[in-house]
């Protein structure tokens, strides 16, 4: 199966993406974390990412589009594949459209998360992250056991660079700029169905889940 997610920061793309690897096994891209590993080994193209993402803003096309074909041909994308953030603007959907045919692997659905800005501030804003595993937690909805601690490795949980509420009106606007003329383009594809993800997370994955069985 080859799928898209998309919605703004906060709007449970992590979440919804785990529960779908659990029913295909097929590779998870996530941009953002493709960025964030560069930056945590020190490359060059983490050198690059880092003062845009900080600033909320997104890492300029040309960079990203490469990252994101070299993963693509990977052999373990002949599965088929799950991205998770890409591609967030037209340039990125239009260079995506070439690749996919070149690797024979056709977007068959764009899962698109509908969320509204104060439950986004809530979620981005109690957000924290493990700086080892990635595991994710809210500081009211989902803590981990010892405050600051990683329930699955024990490392220290720490909020990202961009998760305030200033960063997330920076990334939303980002976001409604660049990836609403995304949206659109495949919206005219008949490819896009919109969840609203602001419900529980079963509510949220039983609406996922029943897109993903229309397109099987
Ligand atoms: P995310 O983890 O998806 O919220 O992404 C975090 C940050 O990584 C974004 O705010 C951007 O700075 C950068 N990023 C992730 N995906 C992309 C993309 N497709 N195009 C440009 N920048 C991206």
């Amino acid at each position: 199966m080859n799928i898209l997610i998309m919605g703004p920061a906060g709007s449970g793309k992590g979440t919804m993406s785990a529960k779908i690897l659990e029913s295909f096994k097929i590779p998870h891209i996530s941009t953002g974390d493709m960025f964030r590993a560069n930056i945590k080994e020190g490359t060059e193209l983490g050198k690059k990412a880092q003062e845009y993402m900080n600033a909320g803003k997104l890492v300029p096309d040309e960079i990203t589009v490469a990252m994101v074909a070299d993963r693509l041909k990977q052999p373990d994308c002949q599965a088929g594949y799950l991205l998770d953030g890409y591609p967030r603007t037209l340039v990125q959907a239009k260079s995506f459209e070439n690749l996919s045919k070149e690797i024979a692997k056709p977007v068959e659905v764009v899962i698109n998360l509908v969320v509204e800005f104060e439950a986004l501030a809530d979620r981005i804003t109690g957000r924290r992250m493990c700086k080892n595993c990635g595991a994710i937690y809210h500081v009211r909805n989902h803590p981990s056991q010892v405050e600051g601690i990683c329930d699955v490795c024990g490392s220290p949980l720490i909020q990202r660079a961009d998760d305030t509420e200033e960063q997330l009106r920076v990334r939303l606007d980002e976001h409604e700029k660049n990836t609403k003329p995304v949206l659109d383009y495949y919206r005219e594809k008949g490819l896009v169905v919109d969840i609203n993800a602001t419900r529980s997370i079963d509510e949220v994955w039983n609406d996922v889940a029943a897109a993903l069985e229309n397109v099987k």
